[in-house]
């Protein structure tokens, strides 16, 4: 599939007149339309509700957006449930699904009335500690062992993953909570991560719609809900073949069908908890090139670097690359295409082929909308980015600005050394 951009060169003019690169771009509208199309996917099913990552973009602007079509919000700090709070997410609107959870964020996330999905048996102890009480509603994370295969193909390594409990631990998790007062109980899995295929879900909701028909019959737990978690992935490479949200949706309603409603559990809510499938493709990291190198290979400086789109850096990930205005060049030289930090893997790109580049070119980098600025960091003094949000009108809007060197500084003001640059 060719990937196109959702904003074009002229509109890239524009903006930078206000706005210098490098900074992320997000597509309201691509951003609504892809909300719209998950959650007809689910209509299927009475209480659907996705509860979007905020770890992915936690900016409150994209999560206004998402509220207004529909979804909560899943926290795994504090900051994200002060976050959601903020942005006007209450109650059961809020997932809580930390893991390793420090003292004092199953009390925040209790008193803003977020639901708590629990990562360990341990935990229950923990939180009844904390908030004096265990809450009414409450869910707990699974985690089946082994290795997760579709068809032949391993997807992941869940008996190597630090997260959920074994079944026999949920079992046992799910009585001791019946007994101090719990009355809904929810289960969550999250086995693999940014798959692409439409099989996934259907076949994580077998394995989980199995252990909640098994749950409900050993400990007699009214089962309210089911949470297939996020990693539901997108087509970050042109040759992938996207997911189908709408056939993702059917094959999950299928063994619904054969599994949850024959055990008279017809009313389970579905839940999900996506972050790259809600926001990858509609986000973008703009960046000017600033110089070109030839040596061994030829580089690309951008005014990007990793700091402000790790993945490539971290996982070796692809993220696709337009150098605006010569789509349609031959793609006939071979770059590396790099940023500035004092690390060999700052590197956005290897061995890309693309058209040639000059500098001052603009190159937009593909889907960075998720698991993109948030991973940000400040290595080599390197300052955040600005975060824009390309409404439906066309008009664009600063919805974070960028870091300044006062910013990097102001928590080494302990003892005034700093003071003349702040
Ligand atoms: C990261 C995470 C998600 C979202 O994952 P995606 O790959 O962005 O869909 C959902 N739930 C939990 C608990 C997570 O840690």
């Amino acid at each position: 599939m060719e990937k196109k951009t959702f904003v074009t060169k002229g509109q890239l003019e524009e903006i930078i007149k206000t706005y210098p690169t490098p900074f992320h771009l997000y597509d309201e509208k691509g951003i609504r339309e892809n909300a719209a199309r998950l959650k007809k996917a689910f209509s299927w099913n009475k209480g659907f509700k996705e509860y979007f990552a905020v770890k992915a973009t936690p900016n409150p602007a994209i999560l206004k957006i998402l509220r207004e079509c529909g979804c909560g919000t899943d926290c795994s700090s504090a900051t994200e449930l002060m976050m959601s709070d903020a942005t006007g997410f209450s109650g059961h609107e809020i997932m809580f699904s930390s893991n390793d959870t420090p003292s004092g964020e199953f009390k925040l996330a209790d008193d803003l009335g977020a639901i708590i999905n629990l990562d360990d048996i341990t935990h229950i102890a923990f939180v009844e500690q904390e908030l004096g009480h265990i809450p009414h509603t409450i869910s707990c994370r699974y985690n089946p062992g082994g290795l997760f295969q579709i068809s032949n193909d391993i997807m992941d390594n869940p008996g190597d993953s630090k997260y959920g409990m074994t079944v026999e631990q949920i079992s046992e998790a799910f009585r001791i909570l019946k007994e101090k007062g719990a009355q809904e109980f929810g289960i969550h899995a999250f086995l693999a991560s940014n798959t692409v295929t439409n099989d996934y879900y259907p076949e994580l909701a077998k394995i989980l719609f199995q252990t909640a028909v098994k749950l409900k019959e050993e400990t007699g737990v009214h089962i309210g809900f089911i949470n297939l978690s996020g990693g539901v992935g997108v087509a970050y490479r042109p040759e992938q073949q996207e997911n189908d949200i709408e056939a993702i949706g059917q094959g999950v309603r299928k063994v619904y069908e054969e599994v949850l409603a024959p055990a008279g559990m017809g009313d389970v809510a579905i839940y999900t908890e996506l972050g790259r499938f809600m926001l990858a493709p509609y986000g973008c990291l703009v960046s000017r090139v600033i110089h070109e190198k030839h040596i061994y290979k030829e580089y690309i400086g951008l005014d990007a670097c990793a700091v402000n789109l790790m993945r490539p850096a971290m996982y070796g990930a692809y993220h696709h690359i337009t150098v605006m205005g010569k789509e349609k060049w031959p793609q006939d030289h071979k770059y590396d295409v790099v940023g500035s930090l004092c690390e060999n893997n700052d590197k956005f790109a290897i061995d890309r082929m693309l058209p040639e580049i000059q500098v001052g070119d603009l190159l937009v980098i593909h889907d960075t909308g998720a698991h993109g600025f948030s991973m940000g960091y400040n290595y080599n003094g390197k300052l955040r980015s600005a975060e824009l949000l390309l409404k439906e009108d066309g008009t664009v809007q600063l919805i974070r600005r960028a870091e300044t060197a006062k910013d990097y500084f102001a928590t080494l003001d302990v003892d005034d050394t700093m003071k003349k640059y702040l």
